[in-house]
């Protein structure tokens, strides 16, 4: 049996952990970054990241991880800790749980001498120490620092398992790990590759989402190859991200097609993504694909409705108009609300954000009217109107008021300013997915008759 034919029946390395080395990165001002970049190269080459670890630098705690990493994963990446000083034990560390022995390979040596030489500086002996290879092991240039790399395999012919070490600066990890990638990885993978898609879902709770399509994560987790579902929960929306590990691109579309059309026929109406597009993206498209303009009166959102609508390039096919209208006088001299609607029911309210949405409509000519008003905090909330209370109402052609609604959000200004933006924008988009539908149902009833 030759070499290549070794390579061949190796299972494919499929699952990886990645743990980053310094006790910087324990401390509130370093973060792991490294294991970001590590994560995004393995995804595109198949390898699914099954767990990280951030560990200071003791041996003891070194030593822990690795042995717990080699016996979870196929492949394990650690970075940092490969510096010439006594707090760098990442390759003791590796070598004693893999219980090989360390050995100063000339080669290095030489190496690390000239590029000191280079700078005009005699190399200190203790880099001697980065020169250690364990027995087996590979050292992998690095051609911006000191430190080389080390790839080390374990375990028997069919199993063989892979562990990298590579050195802490990015600069230095970020194009060995590349390399390495095209010379070492990508043929032992299967070949299969990682696929995501995100889901963009608004008025739902995390929990009725979760609920809700129960049913389809039981049958995607079941399928062959499995999808898994995670739930991310932000600012008051919720992004739902489908991965799958296919072997080519096709079909992972077809397989994360299937899934995302099983999410839809249960949630549909409240998915206002497949792709990851955000909500004033897939707002402008409707608007412009249905001829259609809109212009808008904001109080508490202080104009970040329109900010947002117009960071999208083309909006002025649809954007006419807005009004920041944040006194009550402002709101009756620009959009002729009456005074009497807002001594009888208050500023913040559903009258008075219907008069808001009307006015600005009649006044801008455009078929959609939006009004916003609320309380954004943190003072100025109520026991019957708290901060978060918003009233949003829509208007739309001859005037009608076509929805008008009293949300109630959580956070701090910021956040409240965001919520009440989403809402309103997706109140249009509810309405005209509403009437896009109704509209090919009525065409698809005259085509059956
Ligand atoms: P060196 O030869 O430079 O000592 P090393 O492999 O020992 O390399 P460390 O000493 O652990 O690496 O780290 C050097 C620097 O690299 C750190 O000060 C830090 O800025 C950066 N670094 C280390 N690990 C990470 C990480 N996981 N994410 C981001 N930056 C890192
Ligand atoms: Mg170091």
């Amino acid at each position: 049996m030759d070499a290549t034919h070794l390579v061949d029946i190796t299972a494919p390395l499929q699952r990886a952990e990645i743990i980053a080395v310094g006790s910087e990165m324990l401390t509130p001002v370093k973060t792991d970054t490294n294991s970001l970049f590590i994560t995004g190269v393995l995804n595109e080459i198949g390898i699914e990241v099954a767990s990280k670890a951030v560990v200071g630098d003791r041996i003891d705690d070194v030593m822990v991880e690795v042995q717990q990493a080699i016996e979870r994963v196929d492949l394990l990446v650690v970075t940092g800790g490969l510096g010439p000083t006594d707090d760098d034990v990442t390759r003791d560390a590796v070598a004693r749980v893999l219980g090989r022995q360390l050995v100063e390979d000339p080669e290095i040596v030489e190496r690390i001498r000239a590029r000191f030489k280079r700078r005009g500086f005699e190399m200190p002996e203790i880099n001697r120490r980065q020169a250690m290879v364990p027995v087996g092991g590979t050292a992998i240039d690095n051609p911006n620092g000191s430190a080389p790399g080390l790839w080390i395999e374990h375990g028997h012919a069919e199993a063989r398992k892979v562990v990298l070490l590579l050195p802490g600066p990015p600069r230095e990890l970020q194009p060995m790990l590349r390399t390495i990638v095209a010379e070492r990885l990508a043929g032992r993978t299967s070949g299969a590759r990682l696929y995501r898609r995100a889901i963009n879902i608004t008025g739902r709770s995390e929990s009725h989402v979760d609920e809700a399509l129960a049913p389809a994560y039981a049958r995607w987790l079941a399928g062959q190859p499995p999808v898994s579902a995670t739930i991310l929960a932000a600012l008051g929306q919720i992004e739902l991200h489908l991965s799958v590990i296919a072997p080519n691109e096709a079909s992972a579309r077809e397989i994360l097609d299937r899934a995302v059309a099983d999410v839809m026929s249960v949630i549909g109406a409240d998915v206002y993504s497949v792709d990851g597009e955000s909500m004033e993206v897939v707002l402008g498209s409707l608007l412009k694909q249905a001829h259609l303009r809109i212009a808008a009166a904001e109080s508490c959102t202080g104009g970040l409705l329109t900010s947002r609508l117009t960071d999208v390039p083309g909006s002025s096919a649809y954007v006419e108009r807005a009004v920041i209208v944040y006194s009550n006088e402002a709101k009756t001299e620009l959009l002729g609300v009456p005074p009497a609607v807002i001594d009888e029911h208050g500023a913040v309210s559903e009258p008075v954000a219907q008069a808001m949405a009307r006015g600005i409509r009649e006044r801008a000519g455009v078929d959609f009217g939006i009004g916003i008003t609320g309380i954004a905090g943190p003072d100025g909330g109520t026991e019957a109107k708290p901060v978060g209370t918003v009233a949003i109402a829509l208007a739309g052609p001859g005037g009608d008021d076509l929805r008008v609604r009293t949300f109630h959000f959580v956070g701090g200004r910021a956040m409240i300013k965001f919520q009440a933006a989403q809402a309103a924008m997706d109140m249009v988009r509810r309405t005209l997915a509403q009437r896009q539908h109704t509209a090919g149902s009525a065409e698809a009833a005259r085509t059956a008759s």
